[in-house]
């Protein structure tokens, strides 16, 4: 299979990338050919995988994008220590990689934490029911949970999922305030708030786990 090769200038490492059956390598601009060649080579099993359609991690690294909410960012160098969303970017201070990895997470559980509480409230205030504490998780298996004291918890890593998608988890933390089960009532109320929910949940089945791979290690 051919492989596409991309020389950039902020390019640290060899970094392969496998997109609508295109591999992509790019490489440090004054890197040599024949060494990126053979560590291409040697990614053979990473490849297949990707080409398998199985997610590929996408690290929190300088030059990288991060899809936030639906668009995609560029990670860029800025001033604030856990970054911020700026004209269609991610600025961040520089730091070492694992460093930055980690502040650029915090900064995203907060645009997370933000976000949900601005849905929750506008999908709560619809429905007539009391105000909640809100929270972002890590959770491994879930989206969302609501608490029988109306606290309602959101998993950080839909972040990266298009607003629909995140709106739509919202809506349906929101709907349990009023029926703590997945009954025919429970889904009708989901639909008021939100009658599109049905592609929300479509594309969760078909993408959910390509969130998980955001801010993961390449080596791992
Ligand atoms: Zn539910």
């Amino acid at each position: 299979m051919p492989i596409e090769v991309r020389r950039h200038p902020r390019a640290k490492r060899f970094v392969l990338r496998v997109s609508g059956g295109v591999i992509q390598l790019t490489i440090p601009t004054r890197a040599r050919i024949g060494e990126a060649a053979s560590w291409a080579r040697s990614q053979a099993a990473f490849v297949e995988k990707r080409l398998a359609g199985e997610p590929e991690a996408r690290p929190f690294v300088m030059g990288e994008t991060v899809p936030v909410l639906g668009e995609e960012l560029e990670i860029v160098q800025g001033l604030k220590v856990h970054g911020e969303r700026e004209a269609g970017r991610w600025a961040i201070a520089p730091a070492a990689p694992d460093a930055l990895a980690k502040r650029m997470e915090q900064g995203l559980r907060k645009v997370a934490l933000l976000e949900g509480e601005r849905a929750l409230k506008s999908f709560w205030q619809k429905l007539g029911v009391p105000d909640g504490d809100v929270s972002v998780r890590a959770y491994k298996r879930r989206w969302g949970a609501c608490g029988s004291d109306g606290s309602t918890a959101l998993n950080w890593r839909l972040v990266f999922a298009p607003r629909f998608v995140f709106d739509y988890v919202a809506a349906h933390e929101a709907a349990h305030r009023l029926e703590m089960n997945h009954s025919r009532r429970f889904w009708s109320i989901v639909e008021e708030l939100d009658p599109k929910y049905p592609k929300a949940e479509r594309w969760l089945k078909d993408h959910g786990a390509s969130l998980y791979a955001y801010g993961a290690s390449l080596d791992a």
